[in-house]
């Protein structure tokens, strides 16, 4: 295949000439409105999910998050409720592609022609949960690239995607189970690179693609693919909640919140300032917290007696018990952490031998970590 016009962030054609008109547009096309969000503090029960995707927003190197349940269990108002706590990033004002201001190796062609101009201008503003609609089109996921007018004019021919938006933030992927394989397959490929590549006759064009993936199921409609199950490094199980105080206690919030939501946002306030703040100082701890080759050896008991395939969960728990001694406040892990952690990683990756129903227990982890297996 030949290329004549590469849209690598490194190769910029030289048919580039500033932004255009037409991309400037889109770009303001997709400004969203304001939407009125329920307060992810003000989630009744459902710790586990909650954990789990405020562990990945401490450290995106963890890798997201599949939020298993049936309807009405609020995974979709805690995913999108996040949007509220998340911290702020540096964006060049503008991009598309969100560029990071601190990293101009990665920058898309156009930050490279503002910055080269020196109308580059940095903003700070919250990381994004982008929606990826179940029912999709591919140019609508990975970007439409005209090829007419690529011969003319180069990356401008390039409309960015969902994929663009979702470039440093978290792409929430509703009913991820029930995705067309070609978006399946754009998803495994963005998560592997961190790029997205949009190829049409020979052209091709590349941006960063770096995200956080969240992705929410039930589990009635249908299981996910094994590759897309594997790439997605935690998993939680949401259940209806049982307590009778509790369920009562959901129904008068949704009330409140319908009747007057800026008025029940107002409530809850203070309690998403603390869950904000308690995220930035585990951010700043993370990297103080260190692994013992004493933590390392529980992990690997752990991956070897529950007989997971290979040693990506051997990474991710130490990635996630981590970050949960930073959430807690503490520079050491404890075997507290790397129980929370396997609870998050193991369940879908348990290797089930034939004619053995191999259930995940907890009790069986505790016993491994106490030493009482081996
Ligand atoms: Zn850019």
């Amino acid at each position: 295949m030949s290329s004549s016009i590469t849209g690598t962030i490194k190769e910029v054609p030289k048919t580039v000439e500033g932004p255009s008109q037409y991309l400037e547009e889109i770009s303001r096309k997709a400004t969203r409105t304001e939407r009125v969000l329920y307060p992810i503090a003000a989630i009744v029960g459902q710790e586990k999910m909650l954990r789990a995707l405020i562990l990945n927003t401490i450290n995106p190197s963890i890798g997201g998050v599949l939020i298993r349940g049936q309807k009405g269990t609020a995974k979709s108002t805690a995913v999108r409720g996040l949007a509220e706590i998340l911290p702020d990033i540096e964006v060049v004002e503008g991009c598309k592609f969100n560029c990071d201001p601190g990293d101009q190796e990665k920058f898309c062609w156009e930050c490279i022609e503002k910055k080269r101009k020196g109308t580059l201008r940095v903003i700070k503003r919250q990381k994004k949960v982008v929606d990826l609609p179940v029912g999709a089109t591919e140019d609508r996921v990975v970007g439409s690239l005209d090829i007419e007018k690529a011969v003319r004019q180069g990356v401008q021919a390039f409309d960015p995607g969902i994929l663009a938006q979702a470039n440093r933030g978290i792409l929430y992927v509703d009913e991820i189970n029930l995705l067309d394989d070609f978006v399946v397959d754009a998803l495994l490929d963005a998560a592997a690179m961190s790029v997205n590549t949009v190829e049409r006759e020979g052209v091709s064009v590349s941006h960063p693609a770096d995200f956080i993936i969240v992705g929410s199921m039930n589990p009635e409609e249908g299981e996910l693919r094994p590759q897309l199950l594997d790439r997605i490094a935690l998993q939680v199980e949401v259940t209806g909640i049982y307590d009778v105080e509790q369920r009562i206690e959901i129904v008068e919030r949704r009330n409140r919140f319908n009747d007057d939501p800026k008025q029940f946002i107002r409530e809850f306030e203070a309690e998403q300032d603390k869950l904000r703040s308690k995220i930035i100082k585990a951010m700043q701890l993370l990297p103080r917290v260190s692994t013992t080759r004493e933590n390392l050896r529980t992990i690997a008991e752990i991956c070897i007696a529950f007989n997971v395939d290979g040693h990506r969960a051997d990474i991710m728990i130490e990635r996630a018990a981590r970050t949960n001694a930073a959430y807690e406040g503490r520079e050491r892990i404890t075997n507290d952490d790397i129980i929370e952690a396997s609870e998050m990683v193991l369940p879908h990756r348990m290797r089930k031998k034939p004619f053995e129903e191999e259930e995940f227990s907890v009790d069986q982890l505790r016993a491994v970590v106490d030493g009482k297996v081996r």
